[in-house]
């Protein structure tokens, strides 16, 4: 049989998610099933991955299936959601890519992206341009040796504000331990001192910050790293490693009782873990009006005479949070309205032609760029193949004695320079102009399918794909919405993402 005929049908749950998700294995598969015979098509094999952390990127059915694409046993792969495949958008692209040069189609269901068709390739990098902008944590691996260190009491990795690191006399392997550095020790203390005396996060870094007193690398103090102080054991005397402590060998810098107050007065002002019921979409993409800093969800809560709770959802300026009074001001915006307003946009942004046009023509004049620079590649192609001819009359001429030792040394040094220059000119052109080639009506097409999968999507789905196309929100002095900077769709997995500032008050 054609192996264009046969579909791999690729199923995967973690354990930890399958009963909030609710889609067992064999509920993809009926689906996959389906699609399948509705296609026309036969089902060459199953492949599964059960009960393994989404994390995880060895996954051995997944690992099988790619094999089997290589060797051209199937002609397509279908998958219910393309989350099945990979949280990390990075290494979707790496398996995506990968079935590309098997030539082999990918459809997801789910998301109805077929990446056989010029239009799915798109779509999918508009949702994969994510990749290099999302901070997705990546847990370094615990290493053995890091972990031996620790239990020998150890400090691991970065530096600690108190503490310098000096040569370990005692270490044959050369290693180095953490001493006291007295004046930065003094830093430490004050800031126990003062949150142990009654001063939120907050004020602590106000008042630290005021009397001059910097974090190891020279900055301000912030909510965050005062927080971090606080709760770092190493100021007790002990190591970190991997979620475990050891005793440390290193001299402790707070005493155990005034750190174990810090610790209940966090416990007991801890209104940060506390988990409001509203899903802020625009985290980490609002911006303080006044200052640029990206603004952070707050909220107020009334209670009523009936008992019954009233939240109101903010984002606050987060430089005031960090900072407190005199960095900025708090500026808060509503967030619902916020959210709505940005969601409203997306919805519509795609099918207005006004913005539409707007990011076509970016994306015209960025291909106009790209074919400037393939233009200029040619040019100065020619231009090296030149020099180097020259190169060899040079030598030529020497050899034939109408050069003097003295002037073909100096020629040839001259040329030599003159050709490597060229070369490495060439060679960062011609990265910068391989652009995969899409037309226009692919775009328009993929545009036309946002606003139905942002419709259909769930909260936390919809809060990815709002983060897959907007950057960055701006609000006016009014605390409205009034700009949005979207991503330009692209192909590319790598390199800086363009973007597009779209003026929500422009009236088209
Ligand atoms: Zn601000």
């Amino acid at each position: 049989m054609n192996r264009f005929n046969l579909v791999a049908l690729y199923v995967r749950v973690s354990t930890d998610k399958q009963v909030t998700e609710g889609y067992s294995l064999e509920a993809q598969e009926t689906v996959l099933r389906d699609k399948a015979i509705s296609d026309g098509k036969v089902v060459y094999k199953v492949y599964s991955d059960a009960g393994l952390s989404g994390a995880k990127t060895d996954r051995p059915g997944l690992v099988e299936l790619l094999k089997d694409a290589e060797r051209g046993l199937f002609g397509s792969v279908y998958v219910w959601s393309i989350d099945r495949v990979a949280r990390k958008l990075r290494y979707l692209w790496g398996v995506i890519e990968r079935l590309i040069q098997a030539d082999v189609g990918f459809l997801s269901v789910n998301e109805n992206i077929d990446i056989s068709t010029q239009e799915g390739k798109f779509l999918l990098g508009f949702m994969g341009s994510i990749a290099q902008n999302q901070r997705d944590t990546i847990r370094k691996n615990c290493m053995l040796g890091s972990r031996k260190k620790a239990q020998a009491g150890k400090v691991v990795g970065g530096n600690i504000l108190g503490y310098k690191r000096v040569l370990d006399e005692d270490d044959p392997q050369g290693g180095t331990k953490l001493v006291i550095e007295e004046k930065e020790a003094g830093v430490v203390r004050k800031i126990f001192d003062l949150y142990c005396s009654g001063y939120g996060l907050k004020a602590t870094a106000s008042k630290v910050n005021a009397i001059g007193m910097r974090s190891k690398n020279g900055k301000k103090f912030s909510l965050t790293t005062i927080r971090t102080i606080l709760t770092n054991k190493a100021y007790i005397g002990m190591v970190k490693y991997g979620g475990e402590y050891f005793q440390g060998i290193h001299e402790p810098i707070i005493e155990r009782d005034v750190w174990d107050k810090a610790q209940s007065l966090l416990k007991s002002k801890g209104r940060y873990s506390k988990i409001v019921p509203y899903k802020y979409m625009l985290s980490g993409l609002i911006k303080c009006p006044i200052c640029g800093w990206g603004m952070l969800p707050t909220h107020a809560k009334r209670i009523n005479k009936d008992g019954s709770i009233n939240y109101n959802y903010y984002y606050t300026c987060g430089q005031y949070m960090n900072k407190g009074v005199g960095s900025c001001t708090s500026n808060v915006v509503k967030a619902q309205e916020a959210d709505t307003t940005v969601i409203d946009f997306l919805t519509g942004y795609l099918s207005n032609d006004g913005w539409k046009n707007a990011v076509l023509s970016e994306i015209r004049k960025k291909f106009s760029a790209d074919s400037e620079i393939v233009a200029d590649v040619k040019h100065r192609k020619s231009d090296l193949e030149m020099l180097k001819a020259k190169r060899r009359s040079v030598l030529l001429r020497y050899e034939d004695g109408d050069l003097d030792r003295e002037d073909f040394l100096k020629e040839f040094a001259g040329i030599k320079i003159k050709i490597e220059q060229a070369e490495k000119e060439l060679k960062t052109l011609e990265e910068q102009a391989a652009v995969p080639n899409y037309n226009e009506a692919d775009v328009i097409a993929a545009f036309g399918k946002l606003p139905a999968l942002i419709k259909r999507a769930s909260e936390d789905k919809k809060l990815k794909l709002l983060h897959s196309v907007v950057k960055a929100v701006f609000v006016n002095s009014d605390r409205k919405v009034s700009m949005v900077e979207v991503y330009l769709p692209t192909l590319k997995t790598g390199g800086v993402q363009q973007t597009l500032i779209i003026n929500l008050e422009s009236g088209d």
